[in-house]
């Protein structure tokens, strides 16, 4: 099926749900990002920061960028000016330094919480305890460039739905008890980003309100060359 046409299904199957839809777009070209746009998709998600800045200059300007990827503090300068929503914020240094370059381009940038929920050693995020230190820290306070507006989890790479879905419950879980303890009177902390592809039903069946999907939109990814060679460590 055409970009489109998958684009069309996947709506339908989410209209009537409050699930916005974060079409991924990572190594996909501006034709493809331009064949999903003009479908109506204005919502796009990059893992890489010199790609999401190269398509952001080079498509529509009510494009939403969606940060999907780990964030080196190094970077952050880049998409400060534009990015809509960061999910991936894993560090209160990371948080620090998004607060200073967003106040630099005098704006508030809205980000999650990325939190670690799979049984795999390669994931980033924050463990739980470390998000409630992160959030009991004093100098958060002092951060009124960033508003932290959620979770983001990744589930494990698995074939098992049952492990998917307790990963997906808890995450639920742990944001549920956040916005009670950290945010209780801040209705804007209400997104739960959860749900790729292959999980983005079992993420919506338990509360995910925001679903990043990429190849059942595009189609499958082929990773270039200059990225296999990069050690993965060192993206971004
Ligand atoms: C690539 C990516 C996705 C989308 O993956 P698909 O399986 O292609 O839908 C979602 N979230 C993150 C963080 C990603 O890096």
């Amino acid at each position: 099926m055409s970009i489109a046409a998958n684009l069309t299904e996947l709506k339908k199957e989410l209209s009537r749900l409050n699930v916005t839809l974060i079409a991924v777009s990572k190594t996909k070209t501006k034709e493809e990002i331009l064949e999903a746009y003009q479908a109506g998709q204005k919502v796009f998600g990059e893992n890489h920061v010199q790609e999401l800045v190269e398509k952001y200059e080079q498509l529509p300007k009510d494009i939403q960028w969606h940060l999907i990827g780990h964030l080196q503090t190094n970077k952050v300068k880049y998409i400060a000016p534009f990015v809509s929503l960061i999910h991936s914020v894993d560090s209160l240094k990371l948080l620090k330094e998004i607060d200073k370059q967003a106040k630099k381009n005098d704006r508030v940038i809205d980000c999650l919480l990325q939190i670690y929920i799979a049984d795999e050693e390669t994931k980033f995020g924050l463990g739980f305890d470390e998000a409630i230190d992160l959030l009991r820290s004093e100098d958060i306070y002092s951060l009124k460039n960033v508003r932290i507006v959620g979770v983001m989890g990744i589930a494990s790479n698995t074939e098992n739905p049952k492990q998917i879905k307790e990963e997906f419950y808890e995450l639920r879980t742990f944001f549920e008890g956040l916005k009670q303890s950290f945010f209780r009177n801040e209705s804007s902390f209400k997104e739960i980003s959860m749900g790729m592809s292959g999980d983005y039903k079992i993420a919506i069946e338990q509360g995910s309100t925001m679903i990043r999907v990429g190849s059942s939109i595009f189609g499958k990814r082929v990773i270039p060359h200059w990225r296999i060679q990069n050690n993965p460590a060192e993206e971004n």
